[in-house]
């Protein structure tokens, strides 16, 4: 039994870096402190425990999780710092050795946080406790609104892909998934809070099933039959886990949004035989071509990587021509990083830091275009919003079922209210259409 006397009136502060999984498991991480007696600190006020939750996607990552635990500490003096997460698990002596640090959590332990606290007591510098999984099992749930309109409900962690550029199943561990019946529960749950939207979170969320049996299409099926939960949306799946029978449900349920997000990450045959993903440029286009079939109206991003290792210049010239060729609405273009232990690190070509950039800025301004040409076939029509709290100073915003950013005239009372609008134009950055509410 942990003695929560410890940890009343104390106050916390929580830091994330990374992914959805990651801000959903900070929500968590929250919760456990709160139920313990625990009060998040108010802006400016000084701290007793910060809470780090690192990513470790890209050496840009690593160093900014550094310079976000010095910042706390600094602005904390005296607070007990723990730092999770994906470089916690990778670089578990490195974070130790940051000043300030006092404990030092993998990805298994996030769990049972409390009990790694003791006292509360301050460790000597460089003395941080260090406890760590190697072979994470562990399936951590966590379902969590945080400080967003949306929830996010992880359904599965881990991954057992091993592509030669990721360091994610060393930190995160083998595929691993929650039961379907456990999914249901923190749904109807969310839903009885006043929930609205649940977007379905993971590492590699179509292996969903893996360690209990079942499979991602019988997930979505359940999850679409709770009362309450008005849209669902799947965050990143993989093209070749992503099957018709799931984009057909998708095309005739009511509640499963015409919102994807697939990880293609290069359109060379070449790279992608060299990043050892699971599918080829002709698997990835038949999939945009079934979705734009029966749901042409469908938003879908698409993740690149550019400038890894291999990726010579004809090879990119290639992907750009693939990509172009597709009828996809937004990229999410990342860098190329180097990671330690990584396969790819055996590759020879390596791509300079200023061809990853200009290719880079070509596939974000090919992806300006798809979205922007997507957007302006909309303007003129009404469609239904589900509004967000916007950040102060900023206008009312919210997204239309196909993930259009529509931003009104309004208040926060709107936030998670469903409101029909009529999209007028766009607005002066052209990221987002400005709508008017149709009464
Ligand atoms: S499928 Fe995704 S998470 Fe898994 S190894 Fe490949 S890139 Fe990493």
């Amino acid at each position: 039994m942990i003695d929560t006397t410890v940890f009343q009136d104390k106050t916390a502060v929580y830091y994330t870096l990374g992914c959805k999984l990651n801000f959903s498991e900070t929500s968590t991480i929250g919760k456990t402190l709160r139920e313990a007696g625990v009060r998040t600190a108010r802006k400016g006020e000084r701290a007793d425990i910060c809470v780090v939750n690192t990513c470790s996607v890209t050496e840009m990552a690593d160093k900014k999780c550094r310079q976000a635990i010095n910042k706390l500490v600094k602005q904390h003096p005296g607070a007990f710092v723990v730092v999770t997460g994906c470089y916690a698990q990778l670089k578990p002596d490195a974070v130790a050795k940051i000043d300030g640090v006092d404990v030092v959590l993998g990805a298994e332990q996030k769990n049972d946080l409390l009990q790694y606290l003791g006292d509360l007591h301050k460790h000597e510098a460089g003395e941080a406790h260090i406890t760590t999984t190697k072979d994470i099992r562990l399936f951590v749930p966590s379902c969590s609104r945080g400080d967003r309109t949306r929830y996010f409900l992880k359904v599965q962690d881990g991954c057992d892909y091993y592509c030669s550029y990721c360091t994610i199943p060393f930190a995160r561990g083998r595929s691993r998934n929650g039961t379907i019946a456990s999914m249901v529960e923190q749904a109807t749950q969310a839903a009885a809070e006043g929930g609205k939207e649940i977007v379905l979170a993971g590492v590699n969320i179509g292996d969903f099933g893996k360690t209990t049996g079942e499979s991602f299409f019988d997930l979505v099926k359940a999850l679409d039959q709770v009362e309450g939960i008005e849209r669902y949306r799947i965050s990143s799946i993989e093209p070749n886990l992503l099957t018709d029978e799931i984009i057909e449900f998708v095309a005739q349920s009511k509640r499963f949004m015409p919102h994807f997000h697939i990880p293609l990450q290069s359109g060379s045959d070449d790279v992608l035989k060299l990043m050892r993903r699971r599918y080829d440029t002709a698997l990835f286009a038949s999939k945009i071509e079934k979705i734009k079939q029966v749901m042409p109206h469908a938003f879908i991003g698409v993740d690149v990587i550019v400038g890894t290792r291999g990726e010579t210049d004809e090879f990119f010239e290639d992907a750009y021509n693939f990509i172009a060729g597709l009828d996809v609405t937004q990229l999410h273009v990342f860098s190329y990083s180097e990671r330690p232990g990584t396969q790819a690190l055996k590759i020879e070509y390596v791509v300079s830091p200023e061809d990853k950039h200009k290719r880079s800025q070509r596939l974000l301004a090919l992806s300006d275009e798809k979205t922007q040409a997507f957007y302006e076939q909309y303007i003129g029509n009404t469609m239904t919003a589900l509004m967000e709290k916007s950040k102060e100073g900023t206008p009312m915003h919210g997204f239309t079922d196909n993930y259009i950013r529509v931003e009104i005239d309004g208040d926060d009372s709107l936030d998670n209210c469903l409101v029909d609008v009529k999209l007028i134009g766009f607005n002066d950055d052209r990221t987002s259409l400005k709508a008017e509410i149709v009464s």
